[in-house]
């Protein structure tokens, strides 16, 4: 089953302990494709400048990820510079220019249509919400924002946590859009703006589900938060895209997955948490690039092992 995504195409400069790198192939959009790429078919709506070339398009080409719905515009790509040097489980964003991003209309080429899945990336509200309109007869819609958005476009934000079945965020983020230091109790408020399911990501601690009474999965009753685990690493190079990557591989099995039931769900919560652990062992993009679907399984594998109890 193919999935749309929406989201930022960009350039990151990044500093971690482990080093620098400057402008480097990023963007959330773009972690999220070559994460679910190695699950089903992925097609991309963004906006990139003239400073974007072939070969860097090319990493997502070889993916077999579909990028026709990228459009080329005049002006520079959107570049986010961002550090880890404080705090390797959040990022500190030191600036952020949109750029091209600035004077977007989403266009979604016909043959795009037809996709049953659609994520909306990371990216301003009114992008996330022009498409989500435009994709009536998608299956499921999953979503994904941050700080800038939650404080400074809450009223457009609203309007696409409305029409969202799944919503995925950071604890920062959650504690922040529900306006609560407490997660639980964060996770209702957001449940009541509209998702019927929350996906809450605690960076190296693993990630929480959370479903709300509307959810379509189980059979109707309450179901109980789900906590799925991360891989504990020796060396973290690089947290820039792990959220993406976790939103990649989640969002992939599902949309490989003959229906989206709750035992679904929940194995797409390992295999977000086993596409964020790659994600971070290279700067940028690096290792998301270079996998087999048999390391994959491998450390699907070592999540299950790890968290199985007799
Ligand atoms: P994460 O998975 O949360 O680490 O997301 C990192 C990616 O988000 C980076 O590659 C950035 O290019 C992208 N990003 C950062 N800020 C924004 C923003 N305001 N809008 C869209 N994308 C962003």
């Amino acid at each position: 089953m193919s999935i749309l995504v929406v989201g930022s195409v960009a350039f990151d400069s990044i500093e971690t302990p482990a080093g620098k790198r400057e402008r480097c192939l990023g963007g959330a959009a773009t972690y999220f494709s070559l994460a679910a790429s190695y699950f089903t078919q992925v097609r991309v709506i963004a906006v990139v400048g003239e400073d974007f070339t072939a070969e860097q398009e090319a990493v997502l080409t070889s993916r077999g990820v579909d990028t026709r719905g990228i459009e080329h515009a005049s002006g520079k790509s959107f570049h986010w510079t961002g550090s880890y040097l404080k705090n390797l489980n959040e990022a500190q964003t030191l600036k952020t220019e949109l750029n091209v991003f600035e004077r977007f209309t989403p266009q979604i080429p016909a043959d795009y249509r037809d996709s049953e899945f659609l994520f909306l990336a990371n990216i301003d509200p009114s992008l996330q919400e022009q498409v989500r309109r435009q994709m009536t007869a998608v299956r499921m819609v999953c979503g994904d924002t941050m700080n800038y958005w939650i404080s400074g476009h809450a009223k457009n934000l609203a309007r696409v946590l409305e029409s969202l079945d799944t919503l995925l965020i950071n604890d920062g983020e959650a504690k922040l859009l529900g306006g609560d230091p407490n997660l639980l109790c964060a996770a209702r408020k957001i449940l009541s703006m509209g998702p019927k399911s929350l996906v809450v990501k605690h960076g190296e601690y693993g990630a929480t589900a959370f479903f709300g009474q509307r959810s379509a999965i189980g059979n109707g009753g309450a179901i109980a938060p789900f906590r799925s685990p991360a891989l504990p690493l020796a060396e973290i190079v690089d947290p820039t895209g792990a959220g993406d990557s976790f939103a990649g591989g989640f969002f992939g099995h599902l949309a490989s997955q003959p229906a989206v039931t709750l035992k679904a769900f929940r194995e797409a919560m390992f295999y977000g948490g086993v596409m964020g652990s790659f994600a971070v062992e290279r700067f940028g993009t690096d290792r998301l690039q270079s996998l087999t679907r048999a390391e994959i399984d491998q450390r699907f594998s070592l999540f299950r092992e790890m968290s199985h109890l007799e």
